[in-house]
């Protein structure tokens, strides 16, 4: 097998060690002849696991002591629903930041629960994609809460200044760059991401809900998705998705033994500035993200013509490069440089732009 560097936006790659611990301990758990997808999630083994996973997390990510961690099922989107369910009577209607796919997606799926009002939307300056402030002044009166997603995996934006919604709670879509970099917990109402692209496998979203924030759900809200049962049974009213809750907890492990989110967020930052100095130095690639919103997880560029972009990416396979074909709505190529992705894959897709480069200007 020859050394492949998976670039993709999600499912995403997990650290290699990881990967290797699940291998070998895959039919046989802690000596129990079992798999850990084959013991009861009631189990004391398996809730010492759930458990330590959860601390870890809260570890890693400094989660204050008033603030409940749920283990849920349906990834990111689930919570395009739940959010606006759970929190349908703190108010008469919701806030957002429209700042790309992502926070389109989730205002589409609030709006079938509650009245929802964009209060910023994308701006484009000198041709380059610029998000707006946010300050409390622009809240409406009776919002139950104000929405925005910290990076935009499709089109490359990030947000890396906390918007200030006054005493509207704030809540954050951080599926692509949760524990990529240190973040303030206590700013935020509820934050939540999907598992696939810096956490584990799909099919697992994370929820760090404010306990104040737990009993404004509609009456509707279907159990396993109601903050309030869920933290109550500890994510475990119903089955929860165990193997992807086990490799979570590794995942969060290796992210310890890398010296944690501030270690890790030095990486990320050395990754992304190697990707983006490429770009800009290069009079060939193209990207339209203002360099203050620039995403440090999903590197966005264009090629001068999208003719040359199959070629790109088939010479990209043959060096090892995979997965680096662009959102079908925006086009171009994606590089996805997530915790997982080691200094040296970026090191190779630089040196692979470059030569292309030179054979194609
Ligand atoms: C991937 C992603 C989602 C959707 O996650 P699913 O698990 O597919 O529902 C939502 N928001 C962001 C920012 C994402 O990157």
């Amino acid at each position: 097998m020859t050394k492949t560097y998976n670039f993709c936006a999600g499912p995403a790659m997990l650290p290699e060690p990881v990967m290797r611990q699940a291998q070998a301990e895959l039919i046989d758990w802690q000596g129990m002849g079992r798999s850990v997808m084959e013991i009861s999630h009631r189990s004391k083994e398996y809730i010492a696991l759930a458990k330590t996973a959860e601390q870890d997390l809260r570890d890693l990510m400094a989660i204050p002591d008033n603030y409940k961690v749920i283990f849920s099922q349906g990834g990111g989107r689930g919570q395009f629903a739940a959010v606006p369910m759970n929190l349908r009577q703190k108010g008469q209607r919701a806030d957002f930041l429209l700042s790309g796919s992502w926070s389109k997606g989730a205002i589409q799926e609030a709006e079938k629960f509650l009245p929802t009002k964009v209060v910023a939307d994308l701006e484009i300056r000198d041709g380059l994609h610029v998000v707006p402030n946010i300050s409390p002044n622009m809240m409406s009166a009776n919002s139950a809460y104000f929405h925005y997603c910290s990076n935009e995996t499709v089109d490359g934006i990030e947000i890396n200044t906390i918007p200030d919604s006054g005493d509207v709670p704030l809540v954050a879509d951080m599926s692509s760059n949760i524990l990529s970099q240190p973040i303030d917990v206590s700013k935020f109402g509820i934050i939540y991401a999907g598992a696939q692209k810096n956490i584990g496998p799909s099919g697992l979203a994370v929820v760090i809900v404010r306990e104040d924030l737990l009993d404004f759900a509609m009456p509707h809200t279907p159990s396993f998705m109601h903050y309030k049962t869920m933290a109550e049974y500890d994510s475990m009213y119903n089955t929860p998705p165990t193997y992807s809750w086990y490799l979570a907890g590794l995942v969060f492990k290796w992210l310890k033994e890398q010296g944690g989110v501030s270690a890790i967020a030095l990486e990320n930052a050395k990754k992304a500035e190697l990707l983006y100095r490429c770009i800009d130095n290069s009079d060939f690639y193209i990207n339209k993200v203002h360099p203050n919103f620039r995403s440090k997880m999903n590197v966005t560029f264009h090629l001068p013509s999208p003719d040359l972009d199959a070629v790109f990416l088939q010479g990209a396979e043959q060096a090892g490069l995979t997965a680096l074909r662009g959102h079908r709505s925006v086009g171009g190529m994606r590089a996805s440089i997530y915790n997982a992705m080691p200094i040296a894959g970026v090191k190779t897709l630089v040196e692979y732009m470059q030569e292309f480069t030179r054979r194609n200007k």
